[in-house]
């Protein structure tokens, strides 16, 4: 199956200071493990440009999209909330991260690849219409998502987030919107300390036990994620790709592991072929333990083209 890798340079230049967890050596773990499980040579790389201003004002309050592109210090970090600062060559980063987002549902509608993973940063599933939050500057998966109802007329998008941390933010853009479901899994309670009072027949958040393992979350999935994705039958899948909530990732007490993003991956795919065409466009989220991270997105993208699922 063809699959492509879409990332930028840039999307290293967003840096928060020594020690900062959301790291541009993130992106450096998941290439070298890529490279040395020999998955890079079943990609096909892309560079992603900037997202166009014009888009990010449909998905954020303009507002806010001027306060981050126009406001920034000519030097120094821009704080916008008390986990979240930007700077000028940040702003790049942010830029092209949601970019590739929308490139990779470029190349998955007109059939270019089936599957495409953007290995960006910073992550995006925390910002909402008119805030920033846990790292995240702009919804990545939102802008994509939005992208592909305008361009392609699209009536159903499922995005599902097996970050360890609710996708506060993707819900909230799209809370009054029907034609997306959103899927999100995540430890409880958690930063953003939210998503288990929400009542909506479009959202389907499954709150996890700090501590559980594999075995629970499947079961959790299997019995709330899936049958809600057959039922709605999505045209195109989006996935916030967060794996902080791997066994040696200090962000969360959750204790997934390699196997387990394996298993749902394969269960997305199920779904994507049988329903999208087989249409994935998977959005890295969290993940800051690097040895995991590069081991588990290199899980996930096997899955994603063609590897055995089982484990
Ligand atoms: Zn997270």
């Amino acid at each position: 199956m063809s699959v492509a890798f879409i990332s930028h340079s840039d999307c290293l230049l967003h840096d928060l200071g020594p020690d900062h967890p959301e790291c541009p050596a993130r992106l450096h773990a998941i290439n070298d493990r890529l490279i040395a499980s020999g998955l890079e040579m079943a990609l096909r790389q892309f560079d992603a440009p900037q997202v166009e201003r014009a888009l990010l004002e449909r998905v954020h309050d303009p507002t806010y999209v001027a306060h981050i592109l126009d406001d920034l210090p000519e030097e120094g970090r821009l704080w916008l909330d008390v986990d979240t600062a930007v700077s000028k060559a940040g702003v790049c980063s942010a830029l092209h991260a949601a970019g590739a987002a929308v490139v990779g549902v470029d190349l998955v509608m007109r059939g270019e690849v089936q599957v495409a993973f953007c290995a960006v940063r910073p992550p995006g599933h925390h910002a909402g219409w008119a805030a920033s939050g846990g790292f995240c500057i702009f919804n990545n998966v939102a802008i994509a998502a939005t992208h592909a109802f305008e361009a392609y007329g699209l009536e159903r998008i499922a995005v599902v987030d097996f970050d360890a941390h609710h996708g506060n933010g993707t819900e909230e853009l799209f809370a009054d919107d029907p034609r997306l479901l959103f899927c999100s899994s995540f430890e409880h309670p958690l930063y953003p300390f939210c998503g288990v009072g929400t009542h909506s027949d479009h959202v389907v958040n499954v709150p996890l036990d700090g501590g559980i393992t594999g075995a629970v979350f499947r079961e959790r999935v299997a019995e709330r994620w899936l049958p809600a994705l057959e039922r709605f039958a999505p045209q195109l899948m989006l996935v916030s790709a967060g794996f902080d909530g791997h066994a040696e990732d200090d962000m969360s007490h959750l204790r997934l592991r390699e196997p387990d993003y394996r298993w749902a991956t394969q269960r997305i795919k199920t779904i994507a072929e049988r329903h999208a065409q087989g249409r994935i466009v998977s959005v890295l989220e969290g993940g800051y333990a690097l040895s995991a991270l590069g081991r588990s997105v290199a899980a996930h993208i096997d899955v994603l083209i063609g590897g055995d699922g089982a484990g």
